[in-house]
């Protein structure tokens, strides 16, 4: 068959986009994989299954949820642009296992829609996304009810080393401590603005963060653990000690007795902090002050 009677998906794309004169919004981010060499390249090192449930935030022209949909087993891609649902129709036509649902993600039910999608299933995340929302979308995945076994994503380079980092890092940051209990991260490529467009001003690292089945620390209460972790990088110069009196209301002495029954120096710092030594923290502090 020819390309006339079987256009590619990135053809149809591009032709969708010209028909429906879609401008391409800065503010949202809209930088589009269009190439499908490229997508495949990245598909290849995402290492999809024939059996896998994949959750795309953000399809845009819906080149990438198209050979994801030829290699898996369901997609469901929320995006925010309701001016793209032409473009996504077309694109997406004969489809039968891909749906776009438009919803903020930020805002989106993840566990009302992937079960609803996905029948309870496991599932995974593959996504180029809007870099402006990535670190919130990382926390609201990972943290969720019903995590994916996976988070396969395109962020900034610079996101991927902070990712990436370890205690005792210049980077190491709370986001990279609450990832780094949700699963271990890899950097699977490196992609260049000109696999984009518009090309960003940044390069590009396609990331994976792979499900821990045991997490490397169990805190006693899980969502006090998220709170202590904000608390403990809030402010980088201060001490340990005095960001927990910051952000918890306690006293000097109460302070001191969590750190001492953490068998932490008065003095620490939030960012030296290995998960381990933040779970013990977290353990005194909900028996000291809970
Ligand atoms: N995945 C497509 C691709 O590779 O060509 C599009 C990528 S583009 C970087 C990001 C997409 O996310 C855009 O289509 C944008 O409209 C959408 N988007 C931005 N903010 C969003 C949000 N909060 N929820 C869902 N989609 C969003």
């Amino acid at each position: 068959m020819s390309e006339y009677t079987n256009p590619s998906a990135e053809l149809r794309a591009r032709v969708a986009l010209e028909k429906y004169r879609f401008h391409k919004s800065h503010s949202l981010g809209q930088n589009f994989l269009l190439s499908e060499d490229m997508i495949g390249r990245l598909l290849d090192a995402a290492a999809l299954k024939p059996t896998d449930n994949v959750l795309e935030i953000g399809p845009g022209a819906g080149v990438m949820t198209c050979l994801m949909a030829r290699r898996a087993a369901r997609v469901l891609a929320l995006e925010l642009d309701r001016g793209l649902e032409p473009v996504l129709t077309e694109v997406l036509q004969g489809r039968d296992n891909a749906r776009v649902v438009f919803q903020d993600a930020m805002k989106a039910d993840l566990k009302a829609l992937t079960s609803e999608a996905f029948g309870g299933a496991p599932y995974r995340v593959v996504a180029n996304l809007p870099y402006y929302i990535t670190a919130d979308i990382l926390l609201k995945l990972t943290g969720a009810e019903c995590p994916p076994e996976s988070v396969t994503i395109m962020v900034q380079k610079e996101a991927a080393e902070r990712i990436m980092s370890e205690p005792g890092d210049k980077q190491w940051c709370a986001l990279a401590a609450e990832l780094r209990w949700y699963g271990e991260a890899e950097v699977l490529t490196e992609v260049g603005p000109e696999a984009f467009d518009p090309p960003p001003h940044v390069t590009s690292c396609f990331i994976r963060l792979n499900r821990y089945q045991e997490p490397p620390v169990r805190p006693a209460d899980p969502k006090l653990y998220r709170r202590l972790i904000r608390a403990a990088f809030a402010m980088r110069r201060k001490t340990l000690s005095n960001n927990l009196k910051a952000a918890f209301g306690v006293d000097q002495a109460r302070v001191l007795s969590v750190l001492e029954a953490a068998g932490l120096d008065a003095k620490v710092r939030g960012e030296q902090l290995t998960l381990t030594e933040l779970c013990r923290v977290c353990d005194a502090l909900s028996e000291n002050c809970g």
